[in-house]
């Protein structure tokens, strides 16, 4: 069982590696992102408390978080690893996350940061925006206010498991199959 972390800022390319992960290893994805935007569509108490703070480009409360990803990953009791996506984003979400595994026998396997310079997370930011439909990613200053937050709240998260000597660093430039290629003999040399 592998458990990953797929770590980067705000248009790194998480989504687009997460789904081919999932093909190639079978993971189950957990996205935060996602499970938010499917309850804001479903019009959940849950969704209209995340769309109040993911239109600003701040981060939905912790403690509301780390509920929601637990119970989610708990709807995959066979699950042969998940990728973690958008989580954890503090260092409290992965003290929770670490807790919640070790609790099953379980642990995070890596974390894999994909590494992208902030003015080709602009520059593909605003392309998404094109077609992804996201509020969060027609607005320039949201879209520097999750750059801000990245940087201040969520960086961090790489020493927490920097210091458990679970960190590695992945080039986030190049074709998407290229950084595939990166991120697969990353998982692969864990063996
Ligand atoms: P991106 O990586 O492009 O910012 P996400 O879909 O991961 O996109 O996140 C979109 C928004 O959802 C974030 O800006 C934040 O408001 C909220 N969000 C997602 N994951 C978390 C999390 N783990 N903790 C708090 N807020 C989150």
């Amino acid at each position: 069982m592998r458990n990953i972390v797929l770590f980067g800022p705000p248009g790194a390319g998480k989504g687009t590696q997460s789904a081919l992960l999932v093909d190639h290893f079978g993971f189950v994805h957990l996205s935060t992102g996602d499970i938010f935007r499917l309850n804001i569509k479903e019009e959940t108490v849950l969704g209209k408390l995340a769309k109040s703070y993911m239109e600003k480009g701040q981060l939905v409360p912790d403690d509301v978080t780390i509920r929601m990803l637990e119970d989610s990953a708990n709807g995959h009791p066979d699950a042969r690893g998940f990728v973690f996506d958008g989580f954890p984003r503090t260092t409290a979400q992965a003290g929770a996350l670490d807790a919640f595994l070790n609790e099953k026998g379980q642990a995070i396997s890596g974390m894999l940061a994909l590494e992208v310079p902030e003015d080709e997370l602009k520059v593909r930011l605003a392309k998404r925006a094109e077609t992804s439909g996201r509020p969060d990613d027609a607005d320039p200053a949201v879209i520097q206010k999750r750059i801000d937050v990245y940087n201040a709240e969520t960086a961090p998260v790489a020493d927490h498991y920097q210091a458990q000597g679970k960190y590695q660093g992945i080039e986030g430039l190049g074709s998407v199959e290229d950084i595939f290629g990166r991120l697969r003999s990353a998982i692969e040399a864990w063996a």
